[in-house]
C-alpha cells in the first residue's frame, strides 16, 4: 500500500468515528489554523515575498483574509449546523409527521492549489472542508517553493495527519493521489487541468469543486467614469502581475471613449508603478521564466501603448497594455494570467455582448457604467462566475457573496456559507411518530385511497 493510501485510509477512519461532525472539533481545528497563521505570519508574509517580490498588500490578503474568515465562520458556524425544518405534505403535517435537513459532511477532502494564491488558495478551501466537517489533505505547488516548504512544515506542526495532512508534488504526486477514492476534490487551477480532475473524479464518482480561470471581460460605456475606470482596470490587470484568476483579461471600450480610457490607463500605470516598474518593491515578479517567454510571446509590440518589455533573468514583465486589439489578435485566445491589458473598442453594445458570449463563459465580468439600463442588460445578458459593477477584483473577499465559475470557468462555489453547503450533502429526513402509518400506500388499493394519494401535493 503507497504512503497516500495510508493517510486516506487513516483519514476514513478517523471520520468515521464521526469525530469532526462535532462543533468543537470544527472550532478547534479553525482555531488550529488562525494559531498557525498568527504564531507564523512574518514567516508566511517572507515566504510570499520569496516566490513573488510581492508587494506587502498581496502579502496581508495571502495571510490574513484566511484569518478574517476563520472569524466569520467561527461566529456562524452553529447556526449552520442546526438541522433545517422542511414542510411536510399537509396530510402529513396533520398526522404528526415532519421534516428536516442535516448538512453532512462528505469525508477526506483533497485540496489541490494554484502557484498564484499558494497560502489564501490552499486555506480558504481548507478552511471550508473544515467548518463542513471534512478532513483534508492539502496538495501544495510546486512553483511556490518557498510557501510550500513553510506548509510542508507547519501543517504537522498544528494538526494531526488524520485530521489536516500536507502533501508536496507535481504532476507525478498529483497523478497518484487522483487514483485515490477521495470523498471530495477542490481544485482550483487552470481549465486545462480541471478536465484531467474531473475525468479522474469519474473513475470514483467524487464530487468536484473546480475553481478555473477565463478570459475575463471589463466592459466600458460611454457613460463610464473613465478615470476611474481606467484606474481601477489597470490596477486590477497587474495586481500580482495578473496572475489572480479574477484580473480583467481585456477592456472593451465604446469607441467614443476610448482615446480618453487609453490616455487614463497610461497615466494610471505611472501613478500605480511609477517609472519603473522592475524596481518598485510594490510590483510582483512573474512566477517563473516560462511564464515570462509565454507572456512576452503574447504581446504584439505594434500595439504596444504602455510597457512591453520583459526578461527572464529577473521574472520580470512590465505592466503592458495593448491598443487597438482585435478579437482576432492571439492575445484574446485564451487566458492572459500575466500583467498585459488588451483594450477592444465596440460600437453597439448589442454586438459586444454577443462577441463576449461567444467566448467561453468567463470567470469574471465587470461592468462600468453609470447608466441603469446598460448596466442591467449587461448583467442579465452575459454569463460568468461573479463580478462587479465599478469595481474590479475584490468580489472574492465579501464572504457573503459566492465565488466560484460557471461553465469552463468552473463549477461549484465557495466562501463563507456557499462553501460550508457545497461541502455538505442535504441529508433529507421525513419523521414519522412511531405507529402513525400511511393507510394508503398499503394494499388493497381502492378508489378511496388511489384518491388519497393526490394529497401528496397539498403542503
Ligand atoms: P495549473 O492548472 O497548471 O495547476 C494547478 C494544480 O494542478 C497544481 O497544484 C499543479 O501541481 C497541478 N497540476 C498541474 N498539471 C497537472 C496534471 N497534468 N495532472 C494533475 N495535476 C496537475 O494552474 P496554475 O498555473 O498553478 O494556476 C493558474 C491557473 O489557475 C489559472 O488558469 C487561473 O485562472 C486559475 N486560478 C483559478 C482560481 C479560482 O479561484 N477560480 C484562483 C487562482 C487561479
Amino acid at each position: 500500500m503507497n504512503k497516500y493510501q495510508e493517510l486516506l485510509n487513516r483519514q476514513k477512519s478517523y471520520f468515521n468515528t464521526s469525530i469532526t461532525k462535532s462543533l468543537e472539533w470544527r472550532i478547534g481545528q479553525l482555531d488550529r489554523m488562525a494559531g498557525m497563521l498568527k504564531e507564523n505570519m512574518n514567516e508566511f508574509y517572507q515566504t510570499v515575498s520569496q516566490d513573488f517580490k510581492t508587494a506587502i498588500s498581496e502579502q496581508v490578503f495571502e495571510v490574513n483574509a484566511p484569518l478574517g474568515i476563520i472569524e466569520l465562520v467561527k461566529s456562524e458556524l452553529k447556526n449552520w449546523l442546526k438541522p433545517i425544518p422542511a414542510a411536510v405534505p399537509k396530510f402529513l403535517a396533520d398526522a404528526g409527521y415532519s421534516g428536516a435537513i442535516q448538512r453532512d459532511p462528505f469525508g477526506s477532502t483533497l485540496i489541490i492549489g494554484p502557484f498564484n494564491g499558494p497560502i489564501l488558495l490552499l486555506l480558504y478551501p481548507a478552511i471550508t472542508a473544515i467548518s463542513a466537517g471534512n478532513t483534508v489533505v492539502l496538495k501544495t505547488s510546486v512553483d511556490t517553493p518557498a510557501t510550500s516548504a513553510l506548509l510542508d512544515k507547519l501543517i504537522p506542526q498544528y494538526f494531526e495527519p488524520e485530521a489536516v495532512a500536507v502533501v508536496s508534488g507535481g504532476v507525478e504526486e498529483v497523478t497518484e493521489l487522483l487514483k485515490l477514492p477521495f470523498d471530495f476534490i477542490f481544485f482550483t487551477g487552470s481549465a486545462r487541468v480541471g478536465k484531467i480532475i474531473l475525468r479522474a473524479a469519474a473513475e470514483h464518482l467524487t464530487p468536484v469543486v473546480l475553481e478555473l480561470g477565463g478570459h475575463n471581460p471589463a466592459v466600458i460605456d460611454e457613460t463610464a467614469d473613465i478615470a476611474d475606470a481606467a484606474k481601477k482596470i489597470v490596477w486590477g490587470a497587474t495586481t500580482w502581475a495578473g496572475q489572480f484568476c479574477a484580473s480583467p483579461g481585456y477592456a472593451y471600450v465604446h469607441e467614443s471613449v476610448a482615446e480618453e480610457f487609453v490616455k487614463e490607463a497610461k497615466k494610471a500605470v505611472v501613478e500605480l508603478y511609477g517609472d519603473d516598474p522592475k524596481n518598485n518593491p510594490d510590483y510582483s515578479s512573474i512566477i517563473n521564466a516560462g511564464h515570462v517567454k509565454r507572456l512576452a510571446g503574447l504581446i504584439d509590440q505594434s500595439k504596444v501603448v504602455a510597457g512591453g518589455e520583459s526578461s527572464e533573468a529577473e521574472r520580470y514583465v512590465a505592466p503592458t497594455l495593448l491598443y487597438p486589439v482585435a478579437w482576432e489578435d492571439k492575445i484574446m485566445e485564451d487566458e492572459i494570467f500575466g500583467p498585459i491589458l488588451p483594450i477592444l473598442t465596440y460600437t453597439n453594445l448589442d454586438k459586444a455582448i454577443s462577441n463576449i458570449n461567444n467566448a467561453p463563459k468567463p470567470l469574471a465580468t465587470y461592468v462600468f457604467s453609470t447608466d441603469k439600463t446598460n448596466t442591467d442588460k449587461l448583467l442579465k445578458s452575459l454569463s460568468f462566475g461573479g463580478g462587479g459593477v465599478n469595481i474590479v477584483n475584490v468580489q472574492l473577499f465579501v464572504a457573503t457573496l459566492p465565488f466560484g465559475g460557471v461553465g469552463s470557468s468552473g463549477m461549484g462555489n465557495y466562501v463563507g456559507k456557499f462553501g460550508f453547503d457545497s461541502l455538505t450533502n442535504p441529508k433529507s429526513i421525513l419523521i414519522s411518530p412511531a405507529g402513525a402509518a400511511i393507510d394508503h400506500l398499503y394494499p388493497p388499493y381502492t378508489m378511496d385511497k388511489l384518491q388519497a394519494l393526490n394529497n401528496w401535493f397539498e403542503y
